[in-house]
């Protein structure tokens, strides 16, 4: 096999396999190296977001929504089901099964585009080579012409709460449980917590979540925010804000955990108990100490807005770099730096990054809040409408949420859309298509959409900024 590359990735998740593709598409001599093996020891790709992360984390909500669905709510619909059984053992399987398959297709196009994979360790060494540590036989070196570095992130642990694997476990341990634990802690309501609580408390566990800041998801507009937190709590996830976690000990059958709030010291015991507060970027092994590459405070490698680092032909991607961790939008960091690699224009826009929490209902949203933006002087107008109002959302019985659009108050330009409801994250690529093509309120206002659908709520929300919704009174 060749040591020679025109470009070396290291690390083939949702970054680093996009990138490989398209470098090869660009023809460009391609190898990627992740350190996942399948059981015959060719290289397993997709990273986090295939394996431990995006695509489990959904087919476990699919699975127990269909089950929480099937229990509480089929009655309403005139369905009745005498019993309907739990088997854990399928469920977990049918995981596991889509996982494979989506895996080997990534090899199949890796194959199909002519992308070496490599199964093993990579590290960066001074002047731009590789060395290549597979998972048996010899260390190699790999000379490339331009390098890759998308190693990803790992979850973070808490000093007070280590992670023991068994009671204290991560979210890859969390999707892989075998048993639905009776009482499950969870500590960070941010996006993984809240879509691992619900997934055990659809099934059947009691749910904990302890969070530190006083403000439920921060980053989305806080009446959607508010709105979100309410539908939660009332499907029985016990959400504790401003709860500061102190200490925790294993006992006979659980974990203690001890945790401060506005009204003192609290103590809970669970049986289980996942930390979810937060990845850090995984440059472990990565940078031989003279290849010069740059870490920010963070721990992140330090890129420009092209995702170059401070190593000249050496790049990185996704979420070992700054910017949210997103699988999306690593992937699209990757098709730029492969492009800009091949001589191509290459670019993010990184003020229209949507993002989506698979709860039900589900939170999506792109752009800034209301709150962010009164906070920086830009004047805006806001306008919501709430599903109650949608056809489409009472027929499918999911009526509950709203949508909010805001506008620039001079200009009309889309500055944010922030979305709580049914299929949020689909409705949320209108919101995406029209910010990237710097659309208005009025555009939204004028394109026609089907009824009865869900997207028609973007619509009626996008009048109801210029107080014109059809079918919502306006005061
Ligand atoms: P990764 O996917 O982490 O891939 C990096 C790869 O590099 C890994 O395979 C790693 O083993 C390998 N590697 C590391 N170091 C080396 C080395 N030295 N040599 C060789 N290989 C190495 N994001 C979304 O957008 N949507 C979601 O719905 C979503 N759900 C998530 C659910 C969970 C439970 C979790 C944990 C994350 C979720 N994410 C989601 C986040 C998403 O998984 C990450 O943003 C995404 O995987 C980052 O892609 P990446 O390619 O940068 O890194
Ligand atoms: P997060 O940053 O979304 O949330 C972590 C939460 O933990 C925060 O709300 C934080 O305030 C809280 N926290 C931190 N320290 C705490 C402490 N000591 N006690 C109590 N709470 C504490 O991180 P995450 O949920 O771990 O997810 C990691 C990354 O994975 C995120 O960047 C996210 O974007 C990505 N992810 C995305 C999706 C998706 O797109 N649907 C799903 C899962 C994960």
């Amino acid at each position: 096999m060749s040591s020679h590359f025109d470009v070396v990735v290291i690390g083939g998740g949702p970054a680093g396999y996009v990138a490989a593709i398209r470098a090869a598409q660009n023809g460009l001599a391609t190898a990627c190296i992740d350190d996942g093996r399948t059981r015959s020891g060719e290289v397993s790709l997709g990273g986090t977001c295939l394996n431990a992360g995006c695509i489990p984390s959904k087919a476990l909500l699919e699975s127990s929504e269909l089950y929480h669905r099937a229990r509480h709510e089929f009655a309403t619909h005139g369905i009745g089901v005498t019993t309907v059984g739990l088997d854990l053992d399928r469920m977990q399987a049918r995981k596991a099964a889509i996982v494979a398959q989506l895996a080997g297709g990534i090899q199949g196009l890796f194959r199909a585009h002519g992308v070496t994979g490599l199964a093993g360790r990579g590290t960066l060494m001074p002047g731009n080579t590789v060395r290549f540590t597979p998972h048996e036989g010899e260390a190699r070196l790999l000379e490339a012409g331009q390098v890759v570095l998308a190693t990803g992130s790992q979850p973070a642990a808490l000093a007070c709460l280590p992670f023991d694997g068994e009671r204290v476990v991560d979210s890859r341990a969390a999707l892989e449980f075998d048993a639905v634990p009776r009482r499950l802690g969870v500590i960070g309501a941010g996006v993984i917590g809240l879509e691992l609580g619900s997934v055990w408390r659809r099934l059947g566990a009691e749910v904990t979540i302890l969070e530190a800041l006083d403000r439920f998801l921060p980053m989305v507009d806080a009446q959607v925010a508010r709105e979100a937190e309410r539908q939660l709590r009332r499907q029985g996830l016990d959400i504790h804000l401003g709860a500061r976690v102190q200490a925790g000990e294993r006992t006979t059958d659980g974990v203690r955990l001890r945790y401060d709030d506005r009204q003192g010291s609290h103590e809970i015991e669970v049986d289980r108990v996942v930390v979810a507060v937060g990845r850090r970027p995984d440059t472990t092994g990565l940078l031989d100490p003279l290849a010069g590459v740059a870490l920010d405070a963070r721990g992140c490698i330090e890129v420009d807005a092209s995702c170059r680092t401070s190593v000249a032909n050496v790049w990185a991607i996704g979420d070992v770099v700054r910017g949210p961790m997103l699988a999306h939008k690593g992937s699209e960091e990757g098709v730029m730096v492969a492009d800009l690699i091949a001589g191509h224009a290459g670019q993010v826009n990184y003020d229209v990054i949507p993002s989506v929490v698979y709860t039900t209902p589900e939170i999506a949203w792109v752009g800034r809040s209301e709150e962010e933006l009164t906070a920086a002087g830009i004047a805006c107008k806001a306008g919501t409408f709430n599903f109650a109002a949608s056809g489409r959302a009472r027929a499918m019985e999911q009526a509950a949420g709203l949508v909010k659009v805001i506008a620039d108050a001079a200009t009309d330009a889309l500055l944010g859309v922030h979305v709580c409801g049914p299929m949020a994250g689909e409705l949320i690529a209108e919101a995406v298509v029209a910010m990237e093509f710097q659309g208005t309120a009025e555009d939204l206002q004028r394109i026609i959409h089907a009824h009865p659908t869900l997207a028609e709520a973007l619509r009626e929300a996008a009048l109801s900024a210029d107080r014109c919704a059809i079918h919502a009174a306006h005061r």
